[in-house]
This record gives structure tokens, sequence and C-alpha cells, in this order.
């Protein structure tokens, strides 16, 4: 399944995806809960339910805006470093244990978005990033048993302020990287059993069309199922948290010159079997939906 959340009279709303149109799941079963953490706490039964509903739903007659697919996740965590050409070109060692940061969940936006370049920051870049959804929380996740705990994937789009991440006091990323609307995500959860190979996925990022990032999730350094082992030794995952597994090479601060976002630049995040996470960007002002 392709779910999405989407914008409703009465707020956000869980749908999905089904050719190219958006299903309204509550038609077919209005006991299905609305928010997308809720139905991912459900766990198995929950997809189950979901899967039922689209069976017999309708489409929407006029399709909705999607918002991001998880709209409110409680965590949003990211992972630095994680490819080692990227490790490279970003003048870094390879690193020997998972580099863990965050957003808040603030930073959230949807497929389709226009996101906001803060006046305080000249050196806005972009991150194309395979995204984790986790369904069944737990602590303390053993490798063998991460993926049952994965509820699905998603594109990601880690929006980085390099002067706030890089050039501040005290080494700290947070701030450089959790400016609202820094976060893209979507256009749909796609759920575990549709991507039975998320180590093994093409990934692309395209700067007004042109490729600016061209690998594979066979780079990533720490695979998804070592992350989802090792966050859940500090933290307990919950439902609709989200991972950022980290970006491949070709970001604008290692090319030569650097390249940074500017007004009207159009940003498209491309994972094999995960769609499209398309934004742009516009100077100053607040995230515009
Ligand atoms: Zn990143």
């Amino acid at each position: 399944m392709r779910l999405v959340t989407v914008a409703s009279p009465t707020g956000p709303r869980l749908a999905a995806l089904r050719g190219e149109g958006v299903a309204d799941l509550h038609a077919a079963d209005p006991s299905l809960p609305t928010c997308m953490k809720e139905l991912l706490a459900e766990g198995d039964d929950g997809l189950r339910r979901a899967a039922k509903a689209l069976a017999a739903a309708p489409a929407f007659a006029a399709a909705p805006r999607l918002l991001a697919p998880v709209s409110n996740p409680q965590k949003v965590i990211c992972i630095g470093l994680n490819y080692a050409d990227h490790a490279a070109e970003s003048g870094a060692a390879i690193p020997s244990e998972p580099i863990v940061f965050n957003k808040f969940p603030t930073t959230i936006a949807a497929d389709g978005d226009e996101i906001s370049l803060p006046s305080c920051s000249s050196k806005v870049d972009y991150e194309a990033e395979l995204v984790v959804v986790i369904g069944k929380g737990g602590r303390n996740i053993a490798p063998e048993e991460a993926f049952s705990h994965i509820a699905g994937y998603t594109c990601g789009h880690d929006v980085s302020a390099r002067d706030w991440q890089l050039e501040k006091p005290g080494g700290q990323w947070l701030m450089g990287k959790t400016f609202d609307g820094f976060a893209p995500l979507g256009p749909a959860l796609v759920t575990r059993d549709e991507i039975p190979h998320p180590g093994d996925l093409k990934i692309a990022l395209r700067l007004n069309g042109k490729t600016m990032q061209d690998s594979s999730t066979k780079q990533l350094i720490f695979p998804i199922e070592v992350l989802v082992a090792h966050l859940s030794q500090v933290c307990t995952l919950t439902p609709g948290d989200v991972i950022f597994t980290g970006t491949p090479p070709g970001v604008g601060m290692a090319c030569d010159p650097p390249v940074y976002l500017k007004g009207g630049d159009k940003v498209e995040v491309e994972i094999e079997g995960l769609g499209v996470l398309c934004n742009k960007f516009c100077d100053g002002g607040a995230v515009r939906r």
C-alpha cells in the first residue's frame, strides 16, 4: 500500500494512493483512525484493515492536497555520513558507529510544499535520503527483529543550512538542520511488504532537472537494521517515528564551486519504488501550503 495523509475540512486524514488517484479509505471503513500514527500503532492488524478498506474504497472526486504521510512524528531522527563517498566529499572520516542527530517535528513538510529559505542563512543545501517509518514501537530491538518494527519507507529531503550546521560554536548540527520545513517527506508511506530489499534501491536527487546525487542504498555504511537496533538502545521508538538514513555523495557544498539553494529552485528526490518527492524553494517567509 501507498498510504498518505491528506488535508480535509476536519483536519489531516488517512488515505491511500491508487493508480493516479487517491482512495478515500474512510468511505469504506469509517472506523479506521484518521491519523497515520494511530493506524501504525495498531500494527499489522491496522495495515490489514487499511488494505481491506482500500479494496472497497472510492476515489476522492477531486484529488485532495497531500500532507506528509506522517505529519506529526514524535521523533525525527537523522543519521549523518552514512555513505562512504559522502563522508569522503565532506572531508570526514568514515564513522565507526552511526552519527545521530535530530530535527524537530516542525521541520516536517509535504510533497509539493514550497519551502522557505531562511534569510539568516546563505548556505542552504540539499540531501536526498531514504526514510524509515517505525510501525511497532520498542526499546532494545535486536537487528534481526528490526524489520518487524518498520511500517514502511518514504522519500526524505534533509535540507541543511551548512553555515548554521558547521560554522557555529559547539559542533552541534541541530540548528542547521531544524529550520521549519527542512524535512519534506513523501509522497507516500510505502508499506514494508512492497519494498523487500530496502538496502538495494536507486536514490537520486535533481536540482532544476539536473541530477546532482545518483547512488544506491547498497552504499549505506550502517544498514537499516543496525540503525534501528542502535537507536533503540537509547530511546523507545514509537509508531510514526521517522529515521533519515543519510545521504549519498553529490551535495551542494561539495560541488566546485559550491551550489546552494535559491528562491525558485525545484528539488526532486526519487527513490526506486517509493516515488518522487518534489519541493520548490522560496526566499523568506513561512512554509507555504
Ligand atoms: Zn542528512
